[in-house]
């Protein structure tokens, strides 16, 4: 379902997801779905034959964006978790359809969805059931026992349940559960290496799995196609087991010290702090007392020690924990990234190339180049001068993924 019309957008500030001056008058040339030519008009190739020009009016052209940490299959503050709890499975997943709509119509091409959505997700988006962004699914979040995926309270003696995670202890049975959720078509592995917000038995500095539970888990993932795992890890201790047992991305990170952002750097870990979801203030209302005492507690961890991190140089990538937050302003993450000490354009690669390193497809989407995926964004004015614009929906006025247009709000297609 590709345009097969060759397609121009010229006239655009191209900021092109490789970390280069932005150009004035560039231009981007698509065609069968791929990006065929990017670059400044005056270096334009000749056009092939029937090539439709469209100008982009001087509004930005970037590669579609990359959301590293979404959860389609969860409400932000849509449902409380007692509401949630209740749902259908049936109806869980038909919720995650506007929102996945949503997602895509803020700009983001691209999503890992770091539990709850399964291969169903995926290939409803591939098949064009569902509008939404192409989405890398981990399926269930891996977790010990009374850890972040342990949603059971501290008298529960029932099996877990729960969906969106499975539960595990030890070696064994940490390649077991990683077999099965690779069984199941996980892109990627979640786990989880230290507690959380919003589990209630444990805290984000208590430990996840351990570093043997993890590096199992790394090395089965590792030699399925060299997937990647993905550590929820908020307290140091967690972070540092984390990237020990050789894990590709620290997710949240909130308490990360030296210590830990020697070891990072050493690796090349990245770090996705989920910023988005770390400033947005609970609810007294929906949330427990415990989850709000330890969300503020943790909003002020995050303020101190994320932009240390940043300060030193830590690989970041764009990821938002929408689903924890509301979905469909996942841009407003690279505002977060730049009050946290980034540049607009190092917010913007954390969105584009480097987002797409983490999650392995840097081959294909990312940048705008010959070759890549026509996975294509103009945005309102001048992201790199105003970077908290693109976190208004409104202000992504075309999206374009593998060549196909989803939205063009301007008509500038016609
Ligand atoms: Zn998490
Ligand atoms: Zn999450």
């Amino acid at each position: 379902m590709t345009a097969t019309v060759p397609l121009l957008l010229h006239n655009g500030l191209l900021i092109d997801g490789r970390g280069g001056d932005p150009v004035q008058g560039g231009a981007v040339l698509v065609e069968d779905g791929l990006v065929r030519w990017a670059g400044p008009s005056s270096a334009q190739p000749p056009l092939p034959a029937g090539t439709r020009e469209v100008d982009v009016r001087g509004n930005a052209i970037l590669p579609g964006f990359i959301d590293c940490h979404v959860h389609m299959a969860a409400p932000g503050s849509e449902l409380s978790l007692g509401e949630l709890a209740v749902l259908p499975g049936s109806l869980r997943t038909l919720l995650s359809a506007p929102r996945m709509e949503r997602t895509l119509l803020a700009g983001v091409t691209t999503a890992r969805d770091l539990g709850g959505a399964d291969a169903g997700h995926r290939k409803a988006v591939e098949d064009g059931l569902v509008l939404g962004p192409r989405l890398i699914v981990a399926i269930a979040m891996l977790s010990p026992t009374g850890g972040h995926g342990d949603f059971r309270s501290g008298t529960d003696d029932r099996d877990s349940d729960e969906p969106m995670t499975r539960l595990a202890d030890g070696v064994d049975n940490c390649r077991q559960a990683v077999r099965e959720v690779l069984r199941k078509g996980a892109d990627c592995i979640k786990i989880a290496a230290s507690g959380g917000v919003w589990s209630p038995t444990d805290q984000p500095d208590d430990d996840g799995f351990l570093e043997d539970e993890i590096a199992t888990i790394t090395e089965i993932a590792a030699g399925h196609r060299g997937k990647k795992v993905a550590a929820h890890a908020q307290g140091r201790s967690g972070i540092i087991n984390a990237v020990r047992g050789g894990v590709a991305s620290i997710e949240h990170g909130y308490e990360i010290d030296d210590e830990a952002i020697d070891l990072m750097l050493e690796r090349g870990t990245f770090l996705v702090p989920t910023l988005t979801t770390a400033h947005t203030d609970p609810d007294p209302a929906k949330a427990a007392s415990w989850a709000y005492a330890k969300k503020r507690h943790w909003q002020q961890v995050a303020r101190r020690h994320i932009p240390h991190a940043i300060a030193r140089g830590v690989r970041v990538a764009m990821g938002t924990d929408c689903g924890i937050a509301d979905h469909g302003t996942n841009l407003r993450e690279l505002g977060h990234l730049v009050e946290a000490g980034m540049t607009p354009m190092g917010a913007i690669l954390a969105g584009t190339s480097e987002a797409a390193e983490l999650v392995g497809m840097a081959e294909e989407i990312g940048t705008l180049e010959a070759g890549k995926r026509a996975d294509v964004v103009v945005a309102r004015g001048n992201p790199l001068t105003d970077i908290s614009s693109l976190g208004s929906p409104e202000n992504v006025l075309l999206v374009m993924k593998d060549g196909v247009a989803h939205k063009d709000t301007d008509a500038l297609l016609g």
